[in-house]
């Protein structure tokens, strides 16, 4: 222990929040630490390299003063589809004109723009959509050549320079780490960022592909955000260490009516999988620019709590919004809120993923049961890898999961999870009669039980091996004999 001043959350479901300009410097990160963030993003998107050395930097020292394990993700911008520029900076558009892409970088006009992507254009087929600036433009393939296409304008009114786009319809023969995805994912690692976010995912062999790079230093978050995904959505969770229903481009690529359902779906079969799962994009998108957030926002955040999600995210809204820290602590309270409602234990119990056939996946059954039969403060996991804590989450206990490890990395990564204090120990321990007294030491540290108090504890014995959690005690912390 230091002195510094520790805390705990009254909340299972965690707050990730991406770092901007509104959000870098220290003071703000601190604020947005205390208010509630659980984990920071780094979006690639946006920012230097440099930029995002630094705020991680400032993140690993709000860490230490604060002896809390802070989970940190490195957003990969992956192969973002844009259009080149044109020569007036903006053109209008007309339903049912007609427009070539080409590739041709001269600055384009009404009658033509710059595709600077042959293998989009070599993908695409008659009939097949495009879709422009968020899906404001939507234009229908009539007539395709090696090296250009036309397009028949089906809606939007007006298209400016280097707007993105998506071609839904088409799986494209594009790996997810553009160069400058390798790039930056090189150096995300070398700094020790514990996660990597890939985007645009689309097939089992892109995850293999990025898994022989990255190896075993760092896990792996697949943002779910094209339809291809979609089609293989059980053979990604497999491969993955986490997902992000990434909301943003997924309802441009899908029918906007069809992401609620999505939503749902995915969060289920990430828990049954014990993958933690975040819920992404506009959550509180008025705050970019409002003080408080509207009604359909909060019911939005309130929604993800209910269908079970590990993690809920903020972007522009803390990454360049005029109230990051009161949309962080928005988002805090309405997530305890409904925490709080007996609904949504009912709808967590009822959802339970079933019960595996492993020693480790009985053991953590019967920890959720018995810990709230003695009600019992918290359940306390030993993990080396976090596999058995991630266990532990996938069960939705009403009460936290304390996750002890000697890893820094484990314990970092384990912050994204439903319901996990992480703290990282430096001292490994070799006996169950070491563990009882370190744990019941560290709940009274951290707050999370006194004198009189109950937990339930899991562990592997023998000590320091992966994967063995075979032993269930609950314990009571007795009073000082005086
Ligand atoms: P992005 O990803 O913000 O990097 O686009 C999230 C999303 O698409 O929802
Ligand atoms: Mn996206």
């Amino acid at each position: 222990m230091t002195d510094s001043p520790i805390f705990r959350r009254h909340r299972q479901t965690k707050i990730v929040a991406t770092v901007g300009p509104a959000s870098s410097a220290p003071d703000q990160l601190r604020r947005l630490l205390l208010t509630g963030v659980d984990v920071f993003r780094l979006n690639f998107s946006h920012g230097t390299q440099e930029n995002h050395g630094e705020v991680l930097a400032r993140i690993r020292a709000l860490e230490a003063e604060f002896d809390r394990p802070i989970g940190v993700i490195a957003d990969l911008q992956g192969p973002k589809l844009r259009i080149g520029s044109f020569a007036e900076g903006a053109v209008a558009l007309r339903s049912g004109r007609v427009i070539r892409f080409d590739l041709d970088p001269a600055p384009g006009n009404e009658d033509r723009v710059c595709l600077p992507h042959p293998e989009v254009i070599e993908a695409m087929t008659v009939g097949s959509t495009l879709l422009l600036d968020d899906g404001k433009v939507r234009i229908r393939v009539i007539e395709k050549g090696p090296d250009f296409l036309l397009g028949e304008i089906v809606a939007g009114t007006r298209l400016s320079n280097n707007k993105g786009f998506n071609v839904p319809d088409v799986m494209l023969p594009l790996s997810p780490l553009t160069p400058k995805d390798r790039r930056d994912m090189e150096f995300a690692l070398d700094q020790g960022v514990e996660w990597i976010a890939l985007s645009f995912v689309q097939r089992p062999e892109d995850v293999v592909e990025a898994r022989g790079l990255i190896g075993d230093r760092a896990a792996i978050m697949l943002k779910i955000e094209k339809p291809a995904a979609i089609q293989h959505l059980d053979e990604l969770i497999e491969l993955a260490d986490a997902l992000m229903v990434a909301r943003g481009d997924l309802g441009v690529e899908m029918p906007a009516e069809d992401v609620p359902s999505l939503q749902k779906n995915m969060i289920q079969k990430a828990r049954d999988a014990g993958r933690p799962v975040i819920v992404a994009t506009q959550m509180l998108e008025s705050m970019i620019g409002s003080p408080s957030p509207t009604r359909a926002e909060v019911s939005d955040v309130a929604t993800a709590v209910y269908d079970g999600t590990d993690a809920v995210m903020l972007s522009a809204e803390t990454a360049a919004g005029a109230y990051p820290v009161e949309a962080v602590a928005i988002m805090d309270r309405i997530v305890a809120r409904v925490e709080s409602d007996a609904l949504y234990r009912s709808i967590m119990d009822s959802q339970h993923p079933g019960l595996g056939r492993t020693t480790a996946d009985a053991i953590t059954h019967s920890a959720n049961q018995a810990a709230r039969a003695v009600s019992a403060k918290a359940i306390v996991t030993y993990t080396e890898s976090g596999s058995t804590t991630l266990r532990a989450a996938r069960e939705r206990p009403p009460m936290p999961i304390l996750a002890i490890s000697i890893h820094d990395t484990t314990a970092r990564r384990l912050a994204l999870s439903y319901g996990v204090h992480t703290v990282h120990v430096t001292k490994g321990i070799s006996s169950f009669g070491e563990m009882v007294p370190e744990a019941m030491r560290i709940a009274q540290d951290y707050g999370i039980a006194g004198i009189g108090d109950r937990l339930a504890i899991t562990a592997g014995v023998p000590f320091g091996r992966t994967g063995s959690t075979n032993t269930l005690r609950i314990v009571y912390l007795e009073p000082e004999p005086q």
